[in-house]
């Protein structure tokens, strides 16, 4: 349990072993339960383990919330071909900082996540994606996998039977955003250059070399484990009516106590700065992102909306990877767009024309209006251009890169209206901004 727990606040599940010693290890998560679920899952038939998950209501945690059970559930029936999952582990999302310290504090959850995952869907082969910069995680889990083959839990001949293979490969990418996006992982994953694929056909009926394939984020199959476990009733004594579970959410930015903090969906962000000691002292919040930087922003009005997906998006919102950045009345909003902007102009692959055209000109035009040095008109210019890649790009990057300028400047268009006349640097010094 974290030092901030509070007794039917905080959920640690994922992250209950971190405080363990060597949590990353076999032994570790061993003692505290690990690997009960895989043995569980041999005794159940096909598709009652895709069964068991959709009634517990998990859903996708990397971002969209799709529902886990139902998406296992689309793979066509088995026609003696190869089945994959895949575990999308490139995690690149600014202030989104979750599946790295899962993997860093507790990489068997996964593993053992993934081989129940594959006895559903009755495939053989697993793979990780992660994204290339964290080469120390690579490490620890390509240590894991190891432990878990050597300990005879993967591999070879597994089961009752001793005749089920599961294999897992750890992949490392090259470290482009682009390559979390599912079929651009596909593509990456294949030796080609990541763009996202046309969909449909989605990756369940033609993923991986074109096979039937289950793309999950890190925390979704790593929550797997604790349901086959523990049950369903078990997973549904936590979260709401329309968000069921635990899930992390990972504080930044402002607040006193900083990271990640494992809880029931639904908890609100108020909560959630309290157990994060609140914003740093004397100051006050400005606004908050609740979904990492791709959603709209919301601001003090909103610290009592429940965070789950559908009371988010009922407020104006979307709970998206719960990377809840915080900021100040220390901080300029325009200058917080800029770097964002910044991102997704860099990260733009450039396949279609509203996002590979569109981010590079509201970069000029943000980057006018932070320097103070903006024309007339550059706020609707902003405004339009966004509007002109949101819902007309090829895939969600663009979408992303346009909502939080067009929430930025809907809330805060004063802010953005300054940039005529004065740089940001001087209404917002960096000196104040600094965090402590
Ligand atoms: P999506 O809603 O298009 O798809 C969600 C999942 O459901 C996909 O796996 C898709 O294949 C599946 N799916 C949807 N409809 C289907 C159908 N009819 N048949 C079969 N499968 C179907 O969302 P997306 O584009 O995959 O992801 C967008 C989200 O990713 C954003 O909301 C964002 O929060 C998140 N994101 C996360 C990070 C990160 O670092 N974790 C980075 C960027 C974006
Ligand atoms: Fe590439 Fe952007 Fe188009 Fe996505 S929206 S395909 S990232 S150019």
């Amino acid at each position: 349990m974290s030092e901030f727990s509070a007794p039917g606040v905080l959920s640690p599940v994922i992250s209950d072993v971190w405080d363990r010693e060597r949590s990353w290890t076999l032994g570790a998560y061993r003692d505290a339960g690990g690997y009960e679920g895989l043995a569980k899952a041999w005794s159940y038939g096909p598709g009652e383990l895709t069964q068991l998950i959709k009634d517990s209501g998990l859903a996708g945690r990397g971002g969209a919330g799709f529902p886990t059970g139902l998406k296992w559930s689309f793979l066509p029936p088995p026609d003696g071909g190869p089945r994959y999952l895949v575990v999308n582990a490139d995690e690149s999302e600014p202030g989104t900082c979750k599946d790295v310290p899962a993997l860093m504090g507790n990489p068997h959850a996964l593993i053992e996540g993934m081989a129940i995952c594959l006895l559903a869907v009755g495939g053989h082969h697993g793979f990780v994606y992660l994204r290339g910069e964290v080469v120390h995680v690579y490490r620890r889990l390509m240590a894991a996998v190891r432990q878990a083959r050597e300990a005879g839990l993967i591999g070879k001949g597994m089961g009752p039977d001793g005749d089920y293979d599961i294999e897992i490969t750890v992949h490392a990418g090259a470290g482009a955003y682009i390559c979390g996006e599912e079929t651009a992982l596909l593509d990456s994953l294949e030796g080609r250059r990541g763009q996202p694929r046309l969909k449909p056909p989605f990756p369940a009926a033609e993923g991986l070399y074109a096979r039937p394939t289950v793309i999950n984020n890190v925390e979704t199959i790593s929550s797997v484990p604790g349901i086959v476990r523990n049950g369903v009733e078990w997973f549904h004594a936590m979260g709401t009516e329309s968000a069921k579970g635990h899930g992390f959410f990972s504080l930044s930015g402002h607040v006193k106590n900083p990271g990640q903090y494992e809880a029931p969906l639904g908890i609100t962000a108020r909560t959630l700065l309290d157990l994060a000691g609140g914003i740093r002292p004397g100051h006050e919040l400005k606004f908050w992102a609740v979904g990492g930087s791709s959603a709209p922003l919301f601001t003090p009005e909103q610290l009592d909306v429940p965070l789950d997906y559908n009371s988010v998006r009922e407020a104006g919102s979307m709970l998206a990877t719960r990377a809840i950045m915080v900021f100040d009345e220390t901080v300029s909003v325009v200058r917080v767009i800029s770097r964002w902007t910044d991102f997704y102009q860099h990260e733009s692959c450039g396949k279609c024309t509203p996002c590979r055209e569109g981010t590079y000109w509201m970069r000029q035009v943000v980057h006018r209006l932070e320097a103070g040095r903006g024309r007339p008109g550059d706020v609707d210019l902003l405004y339009e251009i966004a509007s002109n890649i949101a819902g007309r790009s090829f895939c969600a990057l663009g979408d992303a890169a346009a909502t939080p300028v067009k929430s930025g400047i809907e809330l805060f268009r004063e802010e953005f209206e300054a940039g005529y006349t004065t740089p940001a640097r001087e209404l917002f010094p960096y000196e104040k901004t600094t965090l402590f």
